[in-house]
């Protein structure tokens, strides 16, 4: 399926990840409409439809879908079942959705693939929770199955005493324990595969993240990340063919003792993806776009000798008259009124040569 630009492409969620891909879209010719619950959000500002609709609303989407070429999505926890009809139109297909947005189906798929995660136990009640601390051993995190993302349905299990503070912290919501890895660094691997099955990856950053959110993404990545480049890359690839998947991939690792240790995958752009806007010779939002439209890929190689990518975080996004002072720094904000504290405002890349 080749749709050729000047078409429209429909993304499913308007923030940020949708405002990069429309302005992706846009290069290439494509217009963009956007479905979303929401009134507006920041793809809305260089979209040429905002379509408000319901995730649960089957006809509102499916009435969706007939007025685009393709669909793409950018946020993870849609719901799935109502995605069912929109068929080849999807890109990627909902499956690799309803693996990404579920830790325990996650693990278990990747467990299947022959990847190293933490050690996992799943936690339906309390007494789970109990067992599960006897099998593992504190220092454990307890993570909900569900609706987790940026650190949250997440509690530090420092000792067996924390399992009711845990288990109330995250209301007793289905959930798994997992084992503390010592990681020396945290790594992606972002992937972006054709339907022909055609693969390429980007160089994987280095990501540092504060209070479970990412802060800053640096490439190239030190040498213990790079050593264990390659077996990650082939378990993420393994899991893009495995799915049949079309577009942007990004699976998040954990530099180990024993090698890379597989934490959570996102099927779709990311944000540790964003240095390559500027850093590399395609982007992961270009390459989405092309992908899920049957175009070529571009290369992937980096176009500078060094990127830095750092989040604008709450108010960090008021220091925008210095970043724009300095030479070599690529400011990109999301058009988001109000700073919260925790809130993804913009980013800012800085190259080295
Ligand atoms: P997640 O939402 O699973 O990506 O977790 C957010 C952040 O918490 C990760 O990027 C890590 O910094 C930390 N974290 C999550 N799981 C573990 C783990 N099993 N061991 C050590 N740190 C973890």
């Amino acid at each position: 399926m080749i749709v050729a630009p000047g078409s429209t492409i429909g993304i499913l969620g308007g923030g940020q990840l949708g405002r990069m891909l429309a302005i992706a879209a846009a290069q290439l010719g494509y217009r963009v409409h956007i479905y979303a619950p929401e009134p507006s959000g920041p793809a809305n500002d260089v979209c040429s439809l905002w379509v408000r609709g319901a995730w649960e609303d089957e006809t509102a989407l499916t009435r969706f879908a007939d007025t685009v070429d393709v669909i793409t999505y950018e946020f993870e926890n849609i719901p799935v079942a109502p995605l069912a009809r929109l068929g080849q139109h999807l890109r990627p297909t909902a499956q690799a959705l309803a693996i990404a947005q579920d830790r325990l189906t996650e693990k278990n798929f990747i467990v299947e693939r022959g990847g190293r995660t933490a050690p996992f136990r799943r936690v339906d009640t309390r007494d789970d929770l109990d067992q599960a601390l006897v099998e593992i051993s504190a220092p454990a995190i307890l993570k909900t199955r569900r609706f987790g993302y940026d650190g949250k349905g997440q509690r530090r299990i420092t000792s067996l005493a924390d399992g009711d503070s845990a288990w109330a912290a995250i209301a007793g919501q289905a959930a798994i324990l997992e084992g503390y890895v010592d990681f020396a660094h945290e790594f992606s691997v972002l992937l972006c595969r054709t339907a022909d099955g055609e693969t390429r990856s980007w160089d994987p950053p280095d990501n540092v993240h504060l209070g479970g959110i990412l802060a800053s993404s640096t490439v190239p990545a030190p040498a213990t990340v790079i050593g264990q480049f390659a077996e990650a890359r082939a378990l993420a690839v393994s899991i893009a063919e495995a799915l049949d998947y079309v577009g942007v991939l990004a699976c998040e690792f954990f530099a180990g003792a024993d090698g890379p240790v597989f934490n959570e995958m996102a099927p779709r752009v990311h944000n540790s993806g964003h240095w390559t806007i500027e850093g590399a010779r395609t982007s992961q939002f270009e390459n989405h776009i092309r992908a899920i439209c049957g175009l070529p890929l571009g290369a992937t190689d980096l176009a500078a000798g060094g990127v830095v990518m750092t989040n604008l975080i709450g108010e960090a996004a008021h220091g925008w008259p210095d970043i724009l002072a300095d030479d070599h720094a690529h400011l990109h904000l999301y058009g988001k009124d109000t700073p919260r504290p925790g809130r993804k405002m913009g980013h800012v890349t800085r190259l080295t040569f």
